[in-house]
Formats: C-alpha cells, structure tokens, sequence
C-alpha cells in the first residue's frame, strides 16, 4: 500500500490525519469513526483551529497595508463559522438578502463590514442593506446603479457604491466559475464604467467609493489577480482626474487551494501546496499592481479559508461488481457534495480506518441518487472496502454543505465543528419533515 501523503505533507494543509493503533482518520484530535457513531452520516466536519489559520495566514499576507477580509459567505454559510470569523473581525461578501440574514444574526457589528455583490439584487435585498448600513455595494449594471440610487433616495439613506467592473482578464479554471471575462454576465466593462461612475456622482444618496472585480473561482496562479488589478488601478487614477475619489479597492475572491494530494494513477506526490506562499504571492501580484494608491483594500475570500478545514464523512452501503467495474456506493450523494459532477471536481477520497492488510482495487465511488452523474469518483485507487466502512471526502469545506439540495427527497447532512477533541453539532440533520414543512396537499 503506497505511503499515505497525509504524513508526507505539511500539516497545515488540512486538519484530517492519522492516529491512534488502529490508525484511524481523525479531525485534528477527534476520531471521525467516533463523530460517525455519535453524530451519524453522511456528515460535515469542519476544523475550527484550521479555518482561524487561514484567516491568519491571508490577513498576514496583507498585513503592511489597510485591507479587510470579507470572507465569501456562499462557500460556507453556516451560522457558527459566520460567528467565529465575525470574531477574528472579518467581514463578509454577501450575494443575497439571505445571506444578509445570516451575518446579521452574526453580528449587527459585523453586517456593517459586509459587501453586497451580485448581477440580481432586488429591491427588497438592496434596501435590508440600506436599513443595515452595510458597507458597499457592490453594483454590476447600470441599471442597478439607478434602482439603488431611487431605494437610498427614498429611505434616506446613503449608499456607498462600488462598481464591479470586468477586467476582461482570463484565468485558467473551470468555464462554470470563470467571471471575468467580457462574455460573461458579471460586471461592466471598464470603457462603460466611467459613464456609470459619473451619473453615480450627481445622485445625492450615493458616494461612488469604490471599484470591485472577481474573475473568477479556484485560480492557481496570481498573475491574472496582478493583470486584473493594473486594470483597476489604471481606473482609480482616471477616475481621481475627474473628481472621483476611490476609497476601497476589492479584489474579490477566487485564489485557489490543491485538491489533489496524491496521485494514485503513477504513484507520485503531487507538488506540495503551500498555503502561505500562495497566500504571499497573492499579495505581492496586488500589492504590485496598486503601488503607491491611497485606498482600503477589500478581499473576498471563500474557498481558501473553508476549503481544506472540511471532509464530507459518509458510510458505504454496498459494494457491487457490474461487469469488470467495481462500485463503492455510498450513503452521501450528489445532492450533498455536487462539485464531482458539476465541475468534475477532483476530490481525495481516503477509509477512515486504515487496514494495511486489505489490499488495493479499482472503484468508482457512487451515491444512492438516481443519476449516471451521482459519482464521487470514477476509477479510483483504494483500500479494499466492505459494506459499513466509513470513508472521507477530502477538502469539502466550501462549497459542499452550499450546494447541496434535497434533490430524490433526500434531507442534507448534519454539520459539526470540530474545537481540538470537541465537536460541536452546528447543524442538525434535516428530517424528511423538515422537506415537507412548507407543501400544502389539502387543496387536491
Ligand atoms: C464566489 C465569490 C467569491 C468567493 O470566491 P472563492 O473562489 O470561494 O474565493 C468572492 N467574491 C464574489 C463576488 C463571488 O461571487
């Protein structure tokens, strides 16, 4: 059995290690056959220590300038992760009024550090931020911009304004989270932008402070965050010669983390992922692009801080041979971690309970949802598993729990977070009741 990578690399990297005699998978000093026991499957399990440690290690990196992080709620919405990071003073990026909801029952401290993105506010969203007094928002049409300017007039309320504008900039990812390019549906395009910024500056309730960009999501290298933001900087400066004077730069979010941490096919590590340098060139690529720019800058980090802190802890329910393909099929579905078939997502796949005695085979891991793309995995190396093992789907932190649904009626797993040898239940199970709570059948 080859050497797992999990002792090989840097700890930090993510909290899930081996320990114990029977050497079992654990979130930093919590069994997860014990969690999977007290707690049941499919199940969420969130390292609280290693979320602080990113957070720490991205407001390092921007330490010798004014900045602040505004974590991306939609990677991970839960209300305690919100209230944790609300207490390490994030603030947040918020695409929807219920978001907002949610980092207002954070903190009414902390909403007031929110930005408001998004191509579809409505009305009733833009003016709960209004009433909150959020810190920008962060406009993406023109037509925004006019809707905004009549909610702020009419409430009498002041809005400080950013426009998200496109930078047209290219990054290497997948096309379903690629933004900044001038076909996509985000933003302005910056030749259009100084028409919107000059209407925006006659409007009594709104104070044009700000320019925003985001290109994209799981972006691997700084320079297109650099390229993006010599673009915004060259804005900023236009923009000052006619009397605009940009208070906030936001950089949006998208830097990327390393999923894959062994490569099962040839046997080989995969170049070591270093969250602190990719932390540090992130910084260096802006920090080049602003040079001496007098401005607050905004960082909207989702995927980087949540990421790695998650694994999706789940039970096989059967192993089954169809023709010369063997299936893993396990009690967690695409309706509870959907990356695998939408974006044919890598995600490392290790037993829980490690047995050196088992051998290795060929799987496609499967969940229960009636669909061909219900997989996890497709021709994947593992220990040879039984009905009743337990297995961990790594880096499931973002993006797993927000996108998951209750598509074949299925409720969504329960959420804990794991405080050193403590786990706390941070969201229950959902029931079917739960699913049925709002349908009405008495009028058939
Ligand atoms: C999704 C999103 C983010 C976060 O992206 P990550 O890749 O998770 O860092 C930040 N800003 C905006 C506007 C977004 O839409």
């Amino acid at each position: 059995m080859p050497r797992n990578f999990l002792e090989t690399m840097n700890s930090s990297i993510r909290p899930f290690r081996y320990a114990g005699a029977n050497s079992s998978l654990h979130c930093d000093q919590a069994s997860l056959t014990s969690l999977a026991a007290k707690f049941g499957t499919p199940l969420y399990v969130y390292s609280r220590s290693h979320i602080a440690g990113r957070f720490e290690i991205f407001d390092r990196a921007f330490a010798h300038r004014p900045h602040l992080i505004c974590y991306a709620v939609k990677a991970n919405p839960n209300l305690s992760i919100l209230k944790f990071l609300a207490r390490m003073g994030s603030g947040f990026d918020i695409v929807s009024g219920g978001e907002l909801e949610r980092v207002l029952l954070a903190g009414r401290r902390a909403a007031r550090r929110a930005v408001f993105s998004g191509v579809g506010k409505t009305a009733e969203e833009i003016d709960l931020a209004l009433r909150t007094g959020i810190l920008l928002f962060n406009v993406e049409s023109g037509a925004e911009a006019e809707l905004l300017a009549a909610r702020a007039r009419r409430l009498r309320l002041k809005a400080r304004v950013s426009l998200r504008v496109n930078p047209d900039v290219f990054a290497e990812t997948h096309p379903y989270i690629s933004t900044g390019l001038r076909e996509h549906k985000f933003g302005i395009g910056i030749g259009e932008s100084h028409k919107i910024y000059r209407q925006m500056a006659k409007e009594p309730f709104l104070e044009p402070v700000g320019v925003s960009v985001h290109i994209g999501s799981q972006i691997r290298s700084a320079e297109p965050f650099g390229v993006a933001m010599e673009r915004v900087a060259e804005l900023v400066e236009q923009l000052k010669s006619t009397g605009i004077r940009i208070q906030y730069v936001d950089a949006g979010g998208g830097v990327g983390v390393e999923y894959v941490g062994f490569d099962a096919q040839d046997g080989k590590k995969r170049a070591a992922f270093d969250p602190q340098d990719v932390a540090a060139r992130y910084a260096a690529a802006i920090d080049r692009a602003l040079r001496g720019l007098d401005v607050t800058l905004l960082l909207e980090p989702g995927r980087f801080l949540v990421a790695q802190a998650g694994a999706l802890l789940t039970r096989i329910l059967y192993v089954k041979r169809n023709g010369r393909k063997n299936f893993l099929i396990t009690d967690a579905g695409m309706n509870d971690l959907i990356r695998p078939a939408l974006y044919r997502a890598h995600h490392e796949i290790l037993p829980v309970v490690r047995d050196r005695a088992a051998g290795m085979s060929t799987f496609d891991v499967v969940g229960p949802v009636c669909e061909t793309g219900d997989f996890f995995a497709r021709g994947r190396r593992l220990q040879r598993a039984k009905s009743g093992d337990l297995l961990a789907l790594l880096d499931t932190g973002a993006y797993g729990m927000s996108l998951s649904s209750n598509y074949n009626s299925r409720p969504r797993p329960a959420e804990v977070l794991v405080e050193g040898g403590r786990a706390r239940l941070i969201r229950k199970r959902e029931t079917v009741a739960d699913l049925l709570r709002a349908e009405r059948s008495g009028l058939l």
